[in-house]
């Protein structure tokens, strides 16, 4: 699509990533500058940036419109991108200036690049050649015109940084000084990935076609853990790449993207782009710039990356799709996964949704024809799925205070003895969950949340899992002050590992929580190691269910399968489901067949049959039923409204009156529920109330919200958060 150009002088509209509800007028800078372009314009006495949106609106005294200082050196957003975050901030109900900073999460972003010192192939051959020098040389001329830092050349030929230094005295590499921002090194497409099965065969031809074809498409790529999803949707990343299309990946848990870098290098050649909360300001600059220019192939990211001005994105792949990660839960809140299916559609690109078990929505999205669906059945070689069991916790003998059943801890014990791995699973982290005074029965609560402390033992500390704040664990019950009666309640997976510990002593014990690690990295290598055979009883949170592979593993123990089956959550049972099956696809993923025991106290409740039967249509059938019976998503559309402030009473005033006046709901058709306190009633010291607005399936529901909650006013400390398919209920 052409892009409008306007004239120095020239009348333009500015969005810019200030809180103003409208496009500011300034006239083009010197010059000139097309639609898309990022400008800095002044702003007050400050100078900000902006992205020309079209023509200005005129409605401002012409003689007070200044100009635009100039055009910025960043590729400009395109009609598409423009477009796309002008839907998704409809879609969410985002002010315009919120959406663009998510698109401009870069430092520095006009400014001209930082310098770094480069490699390039030099004119003298040294005299004396080495393995090592060869491979750097090699790796050089492999990549032609590319330059590489001394840590990437190092990197990628496997040698040493002083090799590196060593060819460039000699004259064999030329050292230059070269902006940051360079392209990444070439992903080479046509390099054969590894002889796929027949079944992964045929789901790689689909897909590859469907790329070929240059037009949006979604496939739900589903197939359980180990049955080759990745190696199939990589050969759609291929086949995009030799399109000259740019590909994106989302992982939902990015600390554990180590082992999936590793499969593309190896697939590709070269790493990819990464983007995530764990990536250098320079490389996010990089990472930003490369995406607009072309620099970057192949971006492996968090859901933010979504948002990245990519130049022609041909494929995105949403991996674990069913991740609730995909939600953001604060700031603007959106949905990475049906975001990433509006941004396919509106630049002509595929989504590849993947998932050994998918989501609801996306199961509804197949049954409507509006994606297709590929099915990998098999794992990869010999490997079958474990076989899965329950432990009736109602018939062991367990005395308070500890959680693994006499039968879990005997066939734990088997696995030690093979020299097999074990993984015990409990989704708390932490010492316990609940610190109660014997004496008065009082639990300790956080000071500014309606929650209870948790334990962490290895801090010495209790801390609110909503806020994290901490403070010492207090030897005096603060509310009637009885010494030594305050007692930990319930378990965490440091106080498992204490029973572990003393249950299977001489096994090497290694626990795997976020909270454990100070970084990604550290948290990665530790990964590693346990995978690669460091320890022989893994003690997991929700962590371990997100698509490592730990090959030794062939038992998973289930702490308390029950767990995610109580509360109100619509989404309960789905959660629970999937992560028992992820958790248990963990098992038995080389030679060895897997099992996996879920202890539990109501065997008969239909999850946890399901699970057992391994009968996923049948679970989803039955799922869809009561959901479409109470008329809730995916099969109607819901909106949760958030109002909090320091105090309760006017939070509740404000909820009334938009209860109150809830016409334009009512006509289209929609209804609204409360206000009640919300589930977690007071967070960070504000007070929180909610309102749930329902409503049928094509309803069109964000208009007729926009006008309800503009009808209130809302004092100043007061804030309301609107959230389009809520996936928490907090
Ligand atoms: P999923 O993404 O479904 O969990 P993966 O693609 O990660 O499955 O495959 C599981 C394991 O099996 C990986 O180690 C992968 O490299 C291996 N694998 C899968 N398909 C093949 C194949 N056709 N040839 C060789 N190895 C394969
Ligand atoms: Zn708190």
């Amino acid at each position: 699509m052409a892009e409008r150009f306007f004239h120095e002088g020239d009348l333009i509209g500015v969005l810019t990533t200030q809180p103003l509800d409208r496009l500011l007028d300034y006239t083009a800078p010197e010059g000139g500058c097309f639609t898309g372009a990022f400008v800095e314009v002044p702003l007050g006495p400050r100078k900000v940036m902006g992205v020309v949106w079209g023509s200005g609106l005129g409605d401002y005294d012409r003689a007070k419109v200044r100009a635009a200082i100039r055009v910025l050196d960043a590729a400009p957003l395109d009609a598409g991108m423009r477009e796309f975050l002008e839907r998704a901030a409809a879609y969410t109900l985002t002010p315009m200036p919120a959406m663009l900073r998510l698109a401009t999460r870069a430092p520095g972003l006009g400014e001209p690049p930082a310098m770094r010192r480069i490699y390039r192939p030099g004119d003298v051959q040294p005299e004396r050649m080495t393995d090592a020098r060869r491979r750097v040389l090699e790796v050089v001329e492999e990549h032609g015109g590319l330059a590489f830092t001394l840590g990437e050349l190092a990197e990628l030929a496997g040698v040493t940084s002083s090799v590196v230094k060593g060819l460039a005295k000699l004259g064999a590499l030329r050292e230059e000084e070269a902006p940051r921002d360079g392209p990444y090194p070439r992903l080479d497409p046509v390099r054969p990935g590894k002889a796929l099965t027949a079944d992964q065969q045929a789901a790689a031809t689909v897909l590859r076609e469907a790329v070929r074809g240059g037009a949006y498409g979604a496939t739900l790529l589903r197939g359980v853990t180990g049955s080759g999803k990745t190696e199939v949707y990589l050969e759609a990343v291929a086949e995009c790449l030799a399109q000259g299309r740019q590909a994106l990946v989302l992982l939902p848990e990015i600390a554990l993207s180590a082992e999936f870098l590793a499969r593309v290098e190896a697939r590709f050649g070269a790493r990819p782009a990464e983007w995530h909360s764990g990536v250098t300001q320079t490389e996010r600059r990089r990472a930003w710039h490369m995406v607009g220019t072309g620099g970057a192939q192949m971006v492996v990211g968090a859901r933010s990356a979504l948002f990245l001005p990519f130049r022609d994105l041909g494929l995105i792949v949403v991996d674990e799709e069913h991740d609730s990660s995909y939600k953001q839960e604060d700031g603007v809140l959106y949905n990475a996964r049906d975001m990433a299916v509006l941004r396919a559609h509106l630049g002509g690109g595929q989504v590849v949704l993947a998932s050994a078990t998918p989501s609801l929505e996306s199961w509804a999205n197949v049954e409507a024809g509006k994606y297709a669906r590929l099915d990998l059945t098999d794992r990869f070689g010999s490997a079958v799925m474990p076989k899965i069991a329950t432990i009736d916790m109602r018939a062991e003998e367990l005395p308070s205070g500890k959680w693994i059943s006499p039968t879990l801890a005997r066939a734990v014990e088997a696995r030690l003895e093979r020299g097999e791995q074990a993984l015990l699973f409990l989704n708390r982290r932490g010492y316990a969950p609940v610190t109660l005074c014997r004496a008065c029965g009082h639990q300790i609560g956080c000071d500014e949340c309606d929650a209870r402390m948790v334990e962490h033992r290895f801090l010495k500390r209790l801390m609110c899992h909503q806020c994290g704040a901490t403070k010492p664990i207090p030897q005096v019950c603060p509310a009637c002050g009885a010494e030594d009666r305050l007692a930990p309640i319930g378990p965490g997976v440091e106080r498992l590992e204490e029973e572990a510990a003393a249950r299977f002593p001489g096994a090497r014990i290694a626990v795997l929580s976020s909270d454990l690690y100070g970084t990604a990295r550290e948290l990665k290598a530790q990964i590693e190691a346990i995978a690669g055979g460091a320890a022989d009883l893994i003690i997991g949170t929700q962590l371990v269910a997100k698509g490592h592979n730990f090959p030794l593993l062939t038992l998973v123990g289930v702490i308390d399968a029950d767990l995610g089956l109580q509360g109100s959550d619509l989404r309960a049972a789905e959660r629970t489901f999937q992560l028992m099956r992820q958790v248990s696809g963990r098992a038995g993923r080389v030679e060895v067949p897997g099992a996996a025991l879920l202890q539990t106290f109501q065997p008969e409740h239909p999850v946890i049959r399901a699970i057992l039967a391994g009968d996923e249509e049948g679970f989803w059938d039955a799922e869809a039923a009561n959901r479409k019976e109470a008329g809730v998503p995916p099969y109607g559309r819901m909106a949760g409204i958030i109002l909090s402030g320091p105090e309760v009473g006017p939070v509740f005033d404000v909820g009334n009156a938009l209860a109150r006046k809830d016409g334009p709901l009512r006509r289209v058709g929609a209804e609204v529920f409360g206000p009640a306190p919300a589930p977690i009633a007071r967070i960070r010291g504000r007070h929180r109330v909610r309102l749930l607005v329902k409503a049928g399936k094509g309803v069109p529901l964000q208009p007729a919200i926009a006008d309800w909650v503009a009808q209130v006013r809302l004092p100043a400390n007061l804030r309301l958060t609107v959230d389009i398919d809520p996936q928490s209920f907090f």
